[in-house]
């Protein structure tokens, strides 16, 4: 019975809300992509007051959380889930698995629908989800988020947020305007090197960063900025012929999906490790000053420990990317990656 399941649903909902505990209802009912009957809308959209019966289980919440999947969710429900979104013309793999595109197009969902936009498929979202697949809403892909992630080519190579990534990468065509040398000390020494250049916005940042670095006594080296997309595609080979496709691709990007392109990036070390672009770099004064100030410059560490799982990249206190003040900040307080950011905003 319908009814029942419902009333028995939240009753554990409830129960679990008491607890405190996050609930996540795996069941393939609740995201069914049929119809739902009159009864299961009446009680879909009763969803956020509903009060379970305390004959029930003896347990009446005001409130009941009504989150049935989020993010680090996989299996069948969520591959339900994922072919719902499809069919309104989401562009997403159904793989069963709530990593990030599905995540950023739920809260793209919700967002075209007035609900606040959090990504996580909760009960309202599926009241909204059922209207829109019966048409009652006009739904654009990609259009509340300002970003279609399911285009692997970026649209927007110029933005200083541009988010280059191991599913999102630059036209091969792509060269940024106003390339010029940042003066600031360099590994590479000799005239018009590509590597020793940044866009304009980035390279005035980063003298102003290492100026006040130097002033501090620090010995900050710019090693590696502008990387054009002929050298990403002899960088990968090389490494793809030393250790195999899929090793070279943990540790160098695949051609266009190197941030470098972008000209907002510059790897940075020091004497202390040799100018090496090692993780050791993090324990040193400049590694340290970098994390606490990199910021107040507009810069982030881009590929941050512990967030490998978002970015795609292992941890690299040296590469730092810019992205202007305002969002610099935000990510850099809030412990963020670009990713995120860019979801939350
Ligand atoms: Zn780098």
């Amino acid at each position: 019975m319908k009814g029942n399941y419902w009333v028995t649903t939240f009753a554990v909902v409830g129960l679990f809300a008491v607890l405190g505990l996050v609930v996540v209802i795996s069941t393939t009912d609740v995201i069914d992509p049929k119809q739902p009957s009159q009864e299961e809308k009446e009680h879909a959209s009763d969803a956020p007051s509903a009060t379970p019966d305390a004959s029930q289980g003896g347990v009446v919440a005001e409130q009941a959380p009504q989150i049935l999947l989020e993010e680090g969710d996989t299996g069948e429900a969520v591959r339900e889930l994922q072919k719902r979104l499809t069919a309104l013309g989401y562009e997403l793999d159904v793989d069963g698995e709530y990593g990030m595109t599905t995540r950023w197009y739920v809260k793209d969902f919700q967002l075209q629908v007035g609900l606040s936009g959090d990504g996580q498929y909760d009960a309202e979202t599926d009241v909204r989800l059922k209207q829109a697949q019966r048409g009652e809403w006009t739904i654009e892909p990609g259009q509340a988020i300002h970003l279609n992630v399911s285009d692997r080519t970026v649209t927007n190579p110029d933005d200083l947020l541009v988010l280059v990534n191991k599913t999102r990468s630059l036209p091969a065509d792509y060269v940024p305007e106003e390339l010029v040398e940042p003066d600031v000390p360099k590994y590479f020494q000799g005239g018009d090197l590509p590597y020793n250049k940044m866009r304009e916005v980035a390279a005035d940042a980063l003298e102003r960063l290492f100026a006040q670095g130097e002033q501090e006594g620090l010995q900050l080296v710019a090693r590696s900025g502008y990387r054009s997309y002929e050298t990403q595609v002899a960088v990968f080979n090389r490494n793809k012929e030393k250790i195999g496709e899929e090793a070279a691709n943990k540790y160098s990007a695949r051609p266009g999906e190197s941030e470098h392109q972008t000209g907002l990036v510059m790897d940075v070390t020091c004497p202390a490790v040799d100018h090496e672009l090692v993780t050791a770099f993090e324990d040193t004064k400049e590694g340290r000053w970098l994390r606490a100030h990199a910021h107040d410059f507009g810069f982030i560490i881009r590929y941050p420990k512990g967030k490998e799982g978002i970015t795609g990249y292992q941890y690299e206190p040296w590469h730092l990317r810019y992205v202007g003040e305002e969002a610099a900040q935000a990510i850099m307080s809030q412990n963020l990656t670009l990713e995120e950011y860019l979801l939350r905003n």
